[in-house]
């Protein structure tokens, strides 16, 4: 029996869809039958990667994309230890691990301790992706209940959401009443991030990015301010923070102009948090940066955060603004989050 998925086959190309088997999950495994995959910059981040560097970060070729996953449990595999059953809607926690080590213990998959040793790699990015009709889950313990909520609409969740919730959890001491936050890019994680900001802190959200139409977005999921990403923002910041700057800037691009936005609107204390992987950097040195201000690289989150995210979901506090694509329409999607006409999230609906 053969499934349509959506693979990168050649370096350098754009990805295409293909027919291939589909996969008999293993003794531990679940195969899900695919009902959405999340569309992310970190796929175009490995189609980008030189043939040298993509071989060295280990990854195989052909690579069906897609580390947002959803789907229903179609088959479990041979001794798998689980209450889950035939047909339970679920989401995949994406950063796979061990599942023994001590962050794993806790959850945190996300910051294994021995998954580059052992080899373990989320799906999409190392594993067989979500962008297919089927694809098997290495361990029922990366499943979590998807219950009633729409799968095409929360998704993206999985990383989208839980990757803004990880980073701001984080920074949640620093932003109680009459603080603020700023978020640069309001993109697929920027929109999201601004709504959790908005469900669990008490600041005043401040969202920057290039484009207007994505500035629109920003303001309707709840931005309180939202500026043009351009030289003189972070004047405009210092403005509507009395001269303070921000107690939290969460910068979802990452690319070397908004790692300087962020660290020169940083408030005494502040937090900066650089989530985006636009291949930036920051020279830090005293008088560089505002006293004890601290800059965090966080990657993803926890399995207990993506539970949180999705409580946050059916609670009705954050929605994911989606377009979606056919399977067939994959290799489009990738071109619409290149040339970067997507307005919040893209998924892949088989
Ligand atoms: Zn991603
Ligand atoms: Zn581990």
């Amino acid at each position: 029996m053969l499934m349509k998925a959506l693979r990168y086959v050649e370096i350098g190309k754009p990805p295409v869809v293909v027919d291939i088997p589909i996969p008999k999950p293993g003794p531990g495994q679940v195969l899900l039958k695919i009902t959405a995959g999340g569309v992310c910059h970190s796929d175009d981040y490995v189609m980008g990667l030189p043939e040298k560097d993509y071989h060295e970060q280990g990854y195989p070729l052909p690579l069906t994309l897609g580390h947002e996953g959803a789907g229903i449990v179609h088959e479990i595999g041979e001794g798998v230890d689980s209450t889950l059953k035939v047909g339970d809607a679920v989401a995949v926690y994406g950063p796979w691990g061990c599942g023994r080590c001590h962050n794993c213990s806790m959850g945190k998959e996300n910051y294994c301790t021995n998954a580059a040793a052992e080899g373990i790699r989320p799906p999409g990015l190392g594993s067989q992706g979500s962008m297919a009709e089927y694809m098997i889950v290495d361990d029922a313990r990366h499943l979590v209940p998807l219950g009633d909520l729409d799968p095409v609409q929360n998704v993206s969740l999985t990383d989208a959401g839980l990757t803004p919730y990880h980073a701001i959890k984080n920074s949640l001491p620093k932003l109680g009443a009459g603080t603020v936050a700023v978020v640069i890019g309001t993109g697929g994680l920027g929109h999201v991030g601004i709504q959790i900001l908005k469900a669990i802190s008490g600041a005043t959200v401040i969202a920057l990015d290039v484009n207007d139409e994505k500035l629109k977005l920003a303001t309707e999921v709840g931005a309180d301010h939202v500026l043009i990403s351009d030289a003189s923002a972070a004047e405009k910041i210092r403005e509507l923070t009395g001269g303070l700057g921000a107690n939290a800037v969460f910068d979802f691009v990452g690319a070397n102009p908004t790692i300087a936005l962020a660290q020169s609107v940083a408030a005494l204390e502040a937090d900066i948090t650089i989530v985006g992987i636009g291949g930036g950097s920051m020279t830090l040195g005293f008088g560089s940066i505002a006293y004890d201000a601290a800059v965090r690289i966080p990657y993803w989150g926890s399995r207990a955060e993506l539970i949180e995210v999705l409580d946050l979901a059916r609670a009705g506090k954050i929605h994911v603004q989606t377009e979606s694509y056919t399977l067939d329409d994959g290799p489009k999607a990738y071109e619409d989050l290149a040339s970067n006409s997507i307005r919040g999230r893209a998924v892949i609906v088989p």
